[in-house]
């Protein structure tokens, strides 16, 4: 996946400072990361553990197996005492998105870009210049003919539609006609 050109708009003092990513409440959590096959093949490359990647049902991407901590779970690159990411320069497209979420829309006959309304910066600045701008320059960038050809290629990057989410953009119908209309996510 070329990620090279998307921007992180949320400065990272506000996430080393907040609670919400990178943990979850249940160990087989939808919403754990994906990695495509060539960013999977990365980590482990790196020294990451090959058990910790779930296949999924396109073939080539993966789910990360969450661990435990204390009550609840997180992905194993994250470091709860420092609230950084242990692989952040590698970190997969999935959560260089975040908090933008491409997800089936409600009726699953299309590829949706939203805003996840459980980033605490998102919903606080949605309306904002800047906020606007940037969702332009991420439509623009999953629009990028490479990226939509790795997104068809790995399908389930596309999560299940959250109502946490609000849609502000129906993404190209291509990427629609080359995924499932049922999502296999898990
Ligand atoms: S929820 Fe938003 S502000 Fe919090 S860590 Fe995630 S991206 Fe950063
Ligand atoms: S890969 Fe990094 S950014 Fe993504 S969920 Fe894991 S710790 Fe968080």
């Amino acid at each position: 996946m070329s990620t090279s050109k998307l921007y992180q708009i949320i400065p990272s003092e506000v996430c080393f400072s907040c609670d919400v990513c990178c943990r979850f409440l249940e160990a087989d959590s939808p919403l754990a990361p994906i990695f495509t096959e060539t960013e999977k093949q990365h980590i482990i490359s790196q020294g990451a553990d090959p058990i910790l990647f779930q296949p999924q049902a396109d073939g080539k991407s993966s789910q990360i197996k969450l661990k435990l901590h204390k009550d609840f779970y997180i992905c194993p690159f994250f470091e709860p005492e420092t609230s950084r990411c242990s692989i952040y320069a590698n970190r997969p497209f999935d959560c260089q998105l975040y908090p933008f979420a491409l997800m089936f829309n409600e009726d699953r006959n299309s590829v949706v870009l939203g805003v996840d309304m459980l980033c605490p910066f998102g919903e606080a600045h949605l309306e904002t210049e800047a906020f606007q701008q940037h969702l332009q320059h991420v439509i623009s960038y999953v629009e990028s003919e490479t990226v939509m050809e790795q997104i068809a290629a790995n399908w389930s990057l596309i999560g299940e539609y959250q109502d946490t989410v609000k849609v502000f953009h129906t993404l190209n119908q291509k990427l629609t006609h080359a995924t499932p209309t049922i999502n296999p996510r898990r």
